[in-house]
């Protein structure tokens, strides 16, 4: 019944919602921070094989200097939930001293992770005492395989052990997030929602978009969540949601069993007039949408500039958050921030 999700996305294009630009007093919400650009992985629509120019250590913020950053976004421009990501997150040394700072500012409501999982089958206790609430882990394939040629020589065995862990350790409700692949999905896709069901885990599965070196390899194997849909041929029912999260929540009726699914398509019916989202990198280096590439450098702004000035510069920067012309950034995931 892929249709009921057909008529639940009104469809438009990128050009459209160019002209309809997203209010400049959109409430933020989210912060998105990368605490670095480093992975034990290489996912082929994520990072080039030979890995991306790493940020040299010296550059990369203290752990205190990126908490007074995320502080003052929390006063002063409405942030009030981190998503720490990467790179590999789990790869940041200190990132449990990280994770109890923000939990700690007032202000916060939540502090999340998105994580290949591979590392947490010994981190996810410590994160949990932390006051980590919840992880999504990236999971494209259950075939040792297949998932070897994602990601370029991972392990599917670790992301399954952290799985594991992070449900073992309380860091719930775990996500799984899957990106579609023309060539793959008629594979994946039914055994992920296998896997999901049997384990009660919600699934989202996202549009791949051109990002990075391998911009025509994302282009051939893009497949949209309205043609996957129709091809499973699951009954899917929209679940009444919040109106401003990227994925839009599904219950599907696989084989008997109801599974919470999440649809996230950036490039068929991309969401940008609901974006309540801001990235940061580990440089304090602020991107107001993934395929923006004007960035604002808080870290600097706030070393040089008094109080009032800084927010007027950061609200002008905000007053350009509009949809992109182009669904479409040379840079890699893993160094925007994902
Ligand atoms: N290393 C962590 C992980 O694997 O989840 C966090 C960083 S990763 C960049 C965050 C998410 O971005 C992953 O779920 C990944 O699949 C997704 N991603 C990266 N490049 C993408 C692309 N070109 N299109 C769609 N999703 C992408």
């Amino acid at each position: 019944m892929s249709a009921s999700l057909v008529q639940f996305y009104p469809r438009h294009r990128v050009s459209q919602a160019v002209e309809m630009p997203v209010s400049t007093a959109a409430r933020l919400r989210l912060l998105r921070l990368s605490v670095t650009d480093r992975c034990n992985f290489r996912c082929r629509y994520c990072m080039p094989v030979e890995g991306v120019t790493k940020v040299a250590h010296q550059d990369l913020l203290p752990l205190e200097n990126i908490v007074n950053l995320v502080q003052w976004l929390v006063a002063h421009a409405g942030i009030d939930r981190v998503r720490l990501t990467g790179g590999e997150p789990l790869l940041r040394s200190g990132i449990e001293q990280l994770v109890s700072d923000l939990v700690a500012i007032a202000g916060v409501r939540e502090v999340s992770l998105t994580t290949n999982g591979s590392l947490l089958p010994r981190m996810a206790w410590g994160l949990k005492a932390a006051g980590l609430s919840r992880v999504n882990i990236s999971l494209d394939s259950l075939d040792e395989e297949r998932f070897a040629e994602v990601t370029r020589g991972g392990h599917l065995q670790p992301t399954l052990n952290g799985i594991a862990a992070a449900q073992e350790a309380g860091l719930t409700p775990i996500k799984l997030n899957t990106v579609l692949r023309r060539s793959t999905w008629k594979q994946e896709v039914p055994a992920l929602l296998d896997y999901a069901a049997q384990a009660g885990f919600e699934i989202r599965f996202i549009e791949l978009m051109r990002t990075g070196t391998e911009r025509a390899w994302c282009e051939t194997e893009f497949v949209s969540v309205d043609e996957v849909c129709a091809g499973l041929g699951a009954e899917i029912y929209p679940v009444e949601e919040e109106s401003r999260a990227s994925a839009r929540r599904t219950t599907m009726n696989w084989y008997g069993a109801p599974i919470a699914v999440g649809w996230i398509t950036p490039r068929s019916h991309p969401f940008c007039s609901r974006c309540d989202r801001l990235r940061m990198d580990a440089q304090g280096r602020l991107r107001r949408c993934l395929m923006d590439p004007a960035q604002l450098d808080l870290a600097n702004l706030l070393r040089w500039v008094n109080g009032d000035s800084a927010k007027r510069e950061f609200d002008s920067y905000i007053a350009g958050k509009v949809p992109p012309l182009s669904m479409d950034n040379a840079l890699a995931m893993s160094q925007i921030g994902g």
